[in-house]
């Protein structure tokens, strides 16, 4: 099994369970630390850091899992406005943080107002990245946003079952057009980026191998995952959390076999695992995100249960 490793992509789906569902903790490690050398050789020792703007916590969506679903009760509406999200920017490259994340609620018409933003952060940075993390929009927006200046986008694709995705989302949300739009933002020229939830209620292993074929499917240029946290007053709210060793793992395996991905250590595993940005890098990530959000704001965007801001 070791010695196949560095060839994840070829692996069946029973050998990638097996590294999934193993009780061997010397296996295990070998994987992890096969993966921080392959990302060590291929994208070298540097940490990238990000810096994510938490932009709107408005969303037009009811996500089972999520913490500012439209149906919640008790959560605290705001979104930025372009001083404070130029502001945010500023920090970050005077950090020397030089890619802005902005992320939010699903918000159409919101999202539209964001462009002239957009244009004055390209303005003000010609060099810095500017992703964006708004949801599923019309593809003329995302092609406005383009123009405008953003050039990545991330759009996790949550799970990779039609019927697992169905059980997460209400009716009317469908993986079908999620992931059209995770293949049109790719069409548009944007570096683009999918991922899962790991343990998110009704998952199997068998699922996850169905995620890791989508994204060698899709070949997306950066993977985002992280365990799944129940919040209160959402419908999973009495579900367990996943598991940060299994996300662990898939961090690791996603390293061999997307080499050149950009894939962060996650929020949501630094809230599960003490020092888990760490040591999600230890296990093949290459990429940390800092928080930007104004400290008045960042609560709440509550997207899950004791969500940590380091
Ligand atoms: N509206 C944007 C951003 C969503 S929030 C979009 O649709 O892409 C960013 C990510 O947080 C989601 O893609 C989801 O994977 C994750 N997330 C939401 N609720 C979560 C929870 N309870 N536990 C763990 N991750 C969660």
């Amino acid at each position: 099994m070791i010695d196949t490793l560095k060839n994840t992509r070829n692996l069946p789906d029973s050998a990638l369970q097996e590294l999934l569902e193993s009780t061997d903790a010397a296996l295990a490690q070998r994987l992890k630390d096969t993966a921080r050398e392959v990302c060590l050789k291929v994208k070298g020792p540097e940490v990238l850091i990000r810096g994510l703007i938490e932009w709107s916590n408005v969303c037009r969506n009811d996500c089972l899992y999520c913490g500012i679903r439209r149906s919640r009760e008790g959560v605290v509406r705001y979104t930025l406005t372009p001083e404070q999200i130029l502001q945010c920017c500023d920090r970050a490259w005077n950090d020397g943080v030089p890619t802005f994340v902005l992320q939010g609620g699903e918000n159409p018409a919101a999202a539209k107002s964001l462009i002239p933003t957009v244009r004055e952060i390209r303005e003000r940075y010609p060099s810095a990245a500017i992703t964006l993390s708004l949801g599923e929009l019309p593809f003329e927006l995302y092609a406005a946003l383009k123009e405008a200046g953003a050039n990545r986008y991330l759009l996790r694709h949550e799970t990779a079952n039609p019927e697992h995705y169905a059980s997460l989302h209400p009716a009317g949300m469908h993986l079908e057009s999620r992931l059209a739009c995770i293949r049109e933002l790719k069409r548009l020229g944007y570096e683009t980026g999918m991922g899962m939830m790991v343990g998110s209620p009704g998952q199997t292993t068998r699922n996850l191998v169905e995620d890791l074929r989508l994204m060698q499917e899709v070949s997306p240029h950066m993977i985002g995952i992280g365990p799944f946290i129940p919040q209160e007053g959402t419908p999973f709210e009495n579900y367990p959390a996943g598991s940060a060793e299994t996300t662990l793992r898939l961090l690791a395996i996603m390293r061999l076999m997307f080499p050149e991905a950009n894939i962060p250590a996650t929020t949501a595993l630094a809230t599960l695992l003490p020092g888990g940005k760490q040591i999600g890098i230890l296990a093949g990530a290459n990429v940390i995100m800092n928080v930007y959000t104004p400290i008045t704001e960042r609560k709440k965007y509550d997207l899950y249960k004791g969500k940590t801001d380091v």
